[in-house]
């Protein structure tokens, strides 16, 4: 094979049929016997996750157009009606067309696979790395030897671990439930310490009577998510689903009747180099995630567009593989640093001060800026016009400015 992926999530999927288009052979390795499940998004997503994916709209189940975002203490800003919409996908539909786009261009998708080690073959330039993977469903080990090899497994990737060494990573744990009930039609943020510490809550409407409603929290250190972080020792689950049964008004939901629950992780890391020799990373296995939000599939698909280019070029002969990070820190690198430190500074603000930005924010003047200006997959475009307009946050700027250092040294 010229290239093997692990991972046949969104972004892998979309790598592989941007180089089978390109006439190489390429396989990619799921570990589940199904791609897009079980589910672990929230699934909302601009319009540029369908014109970088050349998706059709046909995992779209919703689309909203206005948001609400609730401080700690109850101060309310509300965004839009904006005439850019958001849209609400179904992930196992939006995985499973991306799926089958990768096998008409030509690709091999093996289910089922879960690749389980690699060795190198060979030296430099021409080497090969052999990986070896079980089979879900025949129970049996095979191999895949390929001149090139992504990591597009996700936020616990094990091509990470095993071919890069600073691998340590912060990582949010998130729980979800979707369900039945009347709601407000808006997308509702709900910040606060006791409610999601270092992070938030939110609401997605899904349909006409139905709604996601999650959380992601930042644990004191990496554990499993059933260990009770938050107050009064509950876990993430408990103090989501007490949330619902106290929050209604707050959500804009009534009569909520759960249907299914999710649980996962979303990697939040400055920038990182993701090539090592012949193996790229790509995807949240390279922390391609906005951390201001959790987003991850639009960033994720900027990468595998350079991803594509670099490993064309280097198959090819025409340069080294180590120019995909060049290719993608200069496209998305200057905004996945800003929203990491932005991240690291917001999320760790007191809830007083996370309020009384909240206050600021809701003037005429500001909401205007962020209604013009807005834009949920480059939010560091905010940055200076709300600075100039609110001095007060300038207060904010000797801990941006260490949370810049640190990121930039690791
Ligand atoms: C609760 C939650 C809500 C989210 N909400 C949103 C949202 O609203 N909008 C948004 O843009 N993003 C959201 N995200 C992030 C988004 O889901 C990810 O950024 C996106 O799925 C990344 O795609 P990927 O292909 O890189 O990785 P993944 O989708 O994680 O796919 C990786 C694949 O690799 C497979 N794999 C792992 N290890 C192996 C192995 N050893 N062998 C073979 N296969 C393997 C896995 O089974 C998986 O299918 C959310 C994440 C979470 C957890």
């Amino acid at each position: 094979m010229d290239v093997a992926i692990v991972g046949g999530g969104p972004i892998g999927l979309a790598l592989g049929r941007s180089l089978a288009d390109r006439g190489f052979s390429v396989v990619v390795l799921e570990e589940h016997v199904a791609v897009g499940k079980p589910v672990q998004c929230a699934g909302l997503v601009s319009e540029r996750a369908f014109s970088l994916s050349g998706l059709s709209t046909g995992s779209v189940v919703h689309e909203v157009s206005e948001a609400r975002v609730v401080s700690p203490g109850g101060v309310e800003i509300r965004l839009g009606p904006s005439k850019k919409k958001m849209y609400v996908i179904d992930r196992h539909l939006f995985d499973r067309e991306m799926a089958e786009n990768f096998v008409r261009s030509g690709g091999v998708l093996g289910v089922g696979s879960r690749v389980v080690g690699f060795s190198s073959r060979g030296a430099a330039p021409s080497h090969s790395v052999e990986m070896e993977h079980l089979s879900a469903i025949s129970g049996r080990m095979g191999r895949y030897s390929a001149r090139v090899v992504v990591g597009a497994d996700g936020v616990f990737s094990v091509v990470r671990k095993r071919f890069f060494r600073n691998s340590r990573r912060h990582i949010l744990g998130a729980v979800e439930v979707e369900g039945f009930c009347e709601h407000d039609d808006t997308v509702a943020i709900v910040l606060g310490r006791g409610v999601a510490p270092g992070f938030f809550l939110w609401k997605i409407p899904s349909g006409e009577r139905r709604a996601r409603i999650g959380l992601a929290f930042s644990p004191p250190r990496p554990g499993p998510l059933d260990r009770p972080y938050f107050s009064y020792g509950r876990t993430a689950f408990e103090n989501l689903v007490e949330f619902i049964r106290k929050g209604s008004e707050t959500l804009g939901i009534w009569g909520f009747q759960p249907a299914q629950l999710i649980s996962g992780a979303i990697p939040v890391t400055p920038p990182l180099p993701s090539t090592a020799g012949n193996v790229l990373l790509v995807g949240d296995a390279a922390g391609h995630v906005k951390a201001t939000s959790g987003g991850g599939i639009v960033m994720g698909l900027r990468g595998a567009i350079h991803a594509a280019r670099a490993i064309e070029d280097f198959l090819d002969g025409r340069g080294p593989l180590e120019k995909y990070d060049d290719l993608w820190m200069g496209d998305i690198g200057r905004e996945l640093l800003v929203d990491y430190v932005l991240h690291r500074t917001f999320f760790c603000a007191s809830d007083a001060e996370v309020d009384h930005m909240m206050e600021l924010f809701g003037s005429e003047n500001n909401l205007s800026v962020l209604n013009r200006l807005g834009d949920v997959d480059y939010p560091s475009r905010l940055i200076v016009p709300l600075l100039v307009r609110n001095p007060w946050l300038l207060r904010l700027l000797p801990r941006f400015m260490k949370n810049l250092f640190e990121a930039k040294r690791r």
